[in-house]
């Protein structure tokens, strides 16, 4: 089981602060990005060439890339390299279940582990060191993994054996998260429409029962500070919820409120192509026009 060298591949909002952390805790680690390795690799890791170049020195390769189909593709990338020395990928990128499910299949296929291993928390919690990380596979790799699971988060959960489960987890959260941004948009707005000031509204409600993430931390930190500096696109939370929505329907349990979350971010993302999901409430409160 000793896997000692580390390479890690996607190095944007999540990935460069989570490989900070990983080197700040002594993993010795080889990173590449495919839109520039030198320019996004934290301070302490080693600049690597190219997916074949990580595959070939080192022996668990972590990933944190956009979706399911990049996932896959650097994936087969890494099946191709000639003298491969991986075997073992764990996986941070929220993907779906069936992604995660195919990459499991293929990777094994091959003699490679796979650990899927979602995250939570946001770049904030990419940056703290605290983040959520949910992961499904093999126990005894996740065991092992525990010191670098414990570098960038404050929280293992260990939901299952197989590939996809953590991604179910992770999915069913971040549409728990989409629905508490959307609706406390609509109610913020509302309040307001009554002449109360949006601090005090959210003052309110965070010592209330109207509590949730948004209330508590996207909106005084992102919104009312005209910030919206989450640092997770829109782009990546509507494919979230999409993927959730379309896994509901595949699972066949209730989908009513999921299918109007869901329609909202597409909206979103159809106004605000670039933004960053806590914008959401701009476009809700009318002040973004298609293809802003
Ligand atoms: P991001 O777009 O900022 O970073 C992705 C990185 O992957 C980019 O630097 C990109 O250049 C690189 N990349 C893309 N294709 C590649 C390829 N073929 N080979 C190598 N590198 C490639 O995205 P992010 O916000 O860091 O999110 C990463 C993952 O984590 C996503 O799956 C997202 O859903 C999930 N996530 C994000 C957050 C958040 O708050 N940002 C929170 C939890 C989970």
């Amino acid at each position: 089981m000793a896997a000692n060298t580390f390479g890690f591949i996607g190095l944007g909002n999540m990935g460069a602060p989570m490989c900070a952390n990983l080197v700040a805790a002594g993993f010795d680690l080889r990173v590449f990005d495919a839109a520039g390795t030198a320019s996004r690799a934290p301070d302490g890791t080693a600049v690597g060439d190219s997916i074949a170049d990580l595959a070939a020195t080192t022996d668990t390769i972590f990933l944190s890339l956009p979706d399911g189909a990049i996932t896959r593709a650097v994936c087969e990338d890494i099946l191709a390299a000639v003298d491969r020395r991986v075997s073992r990928v764990v996986d941070f990128s929220t993907t779906g279940p069936e992604a995660a499910r195919d990459v499991g299949a293929m990777l094994d296929a091959a003699g490679i582990r796979f650990v899927d291993a979602p995250v939570s928390g946001g770049r904030a919690g990419a940056v703290a060191g605290s983040l959520t990380v949910i992961a499904s596979g093999p126990g005894a790799d996740i065991e092992d993994l525990a010191g670098a699971f414990d570098a960038v988060g404050g929280n293992t959960f260990h939901v299952g054996d197989a590939p996809g489960q953590a991604q179910a987890v992770k999915l069913l959260n971040n549409f728990l998260s989409a629905t508490a941004m959307a609706a406390t948009s609509e109610a913020v707005l509302f309040g307001r429409k009554f002449g109360v000031d949006i601090s005090t509204i959210l003052d309110c409600v965070n010592v209330s029962s109207g509590r949730n993430t948004a209330s508590a931390d996207k909106f005084p930190n992102r919104v009312v500070t005209g910030t919206y500096d989450a640092g997770f696109a829109t782009a990546l939370m509507t494919k979230d919820v999409a993927l959730y929505l379309e896994q509901v329907r595949v699972a066949g349990t209730p989908d009513a409120i999921g299918s109007v979350v869901s329609a909202r971010w597409n909206a979103a993302l159809d106004a605000m192509p670039g933004s960053d999901f806590t914008e959401i409430y701009r476009h809700i409160a009318g002040e973004t026009q298609t293809g802003e």
